[in-house]
C-alpha cells in the first residue's frame, strides 16, 4: 500500500482505547499497521475505566425510544464548556459518536438497550449533566472494550509490540516518516499519537493542571502508569500546538480516600455539604462533570457533615468509607468529631448558627424527599435511590473535607483539526501526523460532559484517525481491498 521503503503504512503509538481503535480502523481500511505500547500489557487507562461512553443518535437510544441528534449533543457540549473549544472537531466528535456504538457492537461489544442505573450495569444511563440519556455502559466495562478491540486487532493482523516506548517522531521535509524506538527508526507515512494523558507525571501535572494542587497531599492518581505525557515532549521538540491547558478530570473525594470509589466505597446518603460559611452550598450528589467547578466557588473544597447513625450504617468491605475507618480517621484528626453540631462547627471554624440552620433545613427537605434548594432529589432519583433521607440528628457528628483529589484524566493534548490531523504551532497540519484520545486537544474541555466523555473521545477519535491515516498512506500507492474484522 505504501512506498516500498516504508516498514508499515500506519504506526500507532499507544495501545489504549484510542490506539486500539485507530489500529483496527486503519487495518479495516487495508493498511499494514504497527501498534507500539510502552508497557508490558495493553489497555492503558481505558482498561481501568468503567467503559462508559457518551454518544448520540445511537441504536441503543433508539431501542429505548430516546430521541437524540448529533446537533443536540453538540449544542449541549459547547454550551456546557462556554464555547471555549474547537467547534469543528467537537462537531465531528458528536457526528461520529453514534457510529462508534454500532462499530463496537459489530466488533462484539455488548451494550443492551436497557436502562442502567450505574456505570456497572450494562445499558443506557445518565451519569452526568446530559440533556438526554447518552451514557452507554458496555458489558465488562473498560476491560471488556479493550478485549474486544484487541481480538479485532489480532484478526486483522495488526502487529503489536509491548514494552516499546516511542521516543520520538521522525519528521523529514515537513512530513512524518515514522517513529524512533530504542534509538532505531520504524518508518511509515502516517503516525497516530494515542499515548494517553499526563496524569502520571507530577511535573507535567503541575504545569498543565495546576488545580490538582488544591488537594495538596490528598491528591491521588488513578490513571494508568503509562500516562506520562509523552505527547508534550513531541510537541516541544517539533513545534506542535497544544490545546486544553489547565483542564482535566479531578473527582471530588474525602480527604482520607486513596482509591477510586469502586474500592473506596461511598459516603453516607444522609450528609450535607457546607462551605466555609457553614451554609449548605451544593447538591451532594452533583454530577462529577460539574462538582469540582462548584467547589472552586467555595474556595476549592467543602465540608461533608454526617451523624453517627449514618457512620454506623456504612457497609463493610470497602477500603475507605467504613464505620471503623471513620473512627480511625477521627483519631488522626482528619475527620472532625464532636458531640454537638455547635461543637463540630467550632472545630470546623464555621459559624455554629449557620451550620445548625443548614442541618435543620436539610432535615426538613429530605423528610419530604423534595430538595427545593438544590434539587438533589432528582440526582438521587436518577440513581434509583430514595430521595427521603434520615435526618442528621444523632451525635457524635462528623465532618471531613471533600476535595478535588482523585486525578482521572488530563485534557492538554496535541491540537487537532476536524480530521484529527495534528496542527503545528503555526496552525498548519503536519502531513501524516494524527492524534486521538487524551493525547489530542480541542474537544475535551473544562467541563467533563455527560457520563463517558473521555472513553467516547478516545474511541471516536481513534477510529477517525486510523481511517484518515490509512487514507493518507493509500494516496502514496494503490489501495488494496478493504479488510473485515
Ligand atoms: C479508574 C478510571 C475510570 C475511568 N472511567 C471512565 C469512564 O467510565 N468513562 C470515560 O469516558 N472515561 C473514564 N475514564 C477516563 C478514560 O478511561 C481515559 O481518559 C481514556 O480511556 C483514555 O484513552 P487513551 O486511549 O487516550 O489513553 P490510554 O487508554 O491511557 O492509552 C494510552 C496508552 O499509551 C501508552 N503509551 C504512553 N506513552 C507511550 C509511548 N511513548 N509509546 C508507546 N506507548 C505509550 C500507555 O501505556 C497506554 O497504554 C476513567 C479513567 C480511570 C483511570
Amino acid at each position: 500500500m505504501s512506498e516500498p521503503d516504508y516498514d508499515y503504512d500506519v504506526i500507532v503509538i499507544g495501545a489504549g482505547g484510542a490506539g486500539l481503535a485507530a489500529s483496527v480502523s486503519a487495518a479495516q481500511a487495508g493498511a499494514r499497521v504497527l501498534l507500539l505500547e510502552s508497557e508490558d500489557e495493553i489497555g492503558g487507562s481505558t482498561q481501568l475505566s468503567a467503559g462508559l461512553l457518551t454518544a448520540s443518535a445511537t441504536s441503543v437510544q433508539r431501542g429505548l425510544g430516546v430521541e437524540d441528534s448529533p446537533l443536540r449533543m453538540f449544542q449541549h457540549y459547547m454550551d456546557l464548556n462556554g464555547w471555549r473549544l474547537r467547534p469543528g472537531p467537537v462537531r465531528m466528535f458528536c457526528e461520529e459518536s453514534g457510529a462508534i456504538v454500532d462499530w463496537l457492537l459489530d466488533l462484539g461489544v455488548e451494550i443492551p438497550a436497557q436502562v442502567s442505573r450505574s456505570a456497572h450495569e450494562p445499558g443506557l444511563t445518565r451519569a452526568g449533566v446530559e440533556d438526554v440519556w447518552r451514557g452507554h455502559v458496555p458489558r465488562d466495562q473498560g476491560y471488556g472494550l479493550v478485549q474486544v478491540l484487541d481480538r479485532a486487532r489480532a484478526r486483522l493482523d495488526v502487529d503489536l509490540a509491548l514494552g516499546s516506548r516511542v521516543e520520538d517522531l521522525v519528521i523529514r521535509d515537513g512530513a512524518v516518516r515514522g517513529v524512533v524506538i530504542g534509538g532505531e527508526e520504524a518508518t511509515a507515512p502516517a503516525v497516530v499519537v494515542a499515548s494517553g494523558g499526563l496524569a502520571a507525571d507530577p511535573d507535567l501535572v503541575r504545569r498543565f493542571l495546576p488545580d490538582a494542587e488544591i488537594a495538596g497531599d490528598a491528591l491521588f492518581v488513578v490513571a494508568a502508569p503509562g500516562a506520562r505525557g509523552d505527547h508534550i515532549g513531541l510537541a516541544e521538540r517539533h513545534g506542535l500546538g497544544l490545546f486544553g491547558e489547565g483542564w482535566g478530570l479531578l473527582l471530588v473525594t474525602a480527604e482520607f480516600q486513596r482509591y477510586h470509589h469502586w474500592q473506596s466505597g461511598f459516603p453516607p446518603p444522609s450528609r450535607i455539604h457546607v462551605g466555609p460559611d457553614g451554609r449548605r452550598c451544593m447538591d451532594e450528589d452533583a454530577p462529577y462533570a460539574v462538582s469540582p467547578g462548584i467547589l472552586k466557588d467555595h474556595g476549592g473544597w467543602v465540608w461533608s457533615v454526617f451523624d453517627d447513625t449514618a457512620r454506623a450504617a456504612l457497609p463493610e468491605g470497602y477500603a475507605d468509607w467504613t464505620p471503623a475507618r471513620i473512627l480511625e480517621e477521627a483519631d488522626k484528626g482528619v475527620v472532625l468529631r464532636a458531640d454537638t453540631l455547635a461543637g463540630l462547627a467550632e472545630l470546623m471554624g464555621v459559624p455554629a448558627r449557620n451550620l445548625e440552620a443548614a442541618v435543620d433545613r436539610f432535615n426538613t427537605l429530605f423528610t419530604e424527599g423534595h430538595d427545593e434548594d438544590f434539587l438533589r432529589h432528582e440526582s438521587l432519583a436518577a440513581k434509583g435511590a430514595d430521595p427521603h433521607l434520615a435526618p442528621i440528628a444523632t451525635g457524635p457528628f462528623h465532618a471531613v473535607r471533600m476535595l478535588p483529589a482523585e486525578l482521572v484524566c488530563t485534557h492538554t493534548g496535541l491540537e487537532i483539526d476536524a480530521s484529527t490531523r495534528v496542527l503545528a504551532t503555526d496552525g498548519r497540519p503536519v502531513p501524516g501526523l494524527y492524534a486521538a484520545g487524551e493525547a489530542a486537544g480541542g474537544i475535551l474541555g473544562e467541563r467533563y460532559v455527560g457520563g463517558g466523555n473521555s472513553v467516547a473521545h478516545a474511541l471516536v477519535l481513534g477510529r477517525v484517525a486510523g481511517r484518515e491515516a490509512a487514507a493518507r498512506a493509500a494516496t502514496l500507492s494503490p489501495r488494496p481491498q478493504e479488510a473485515t474484522a
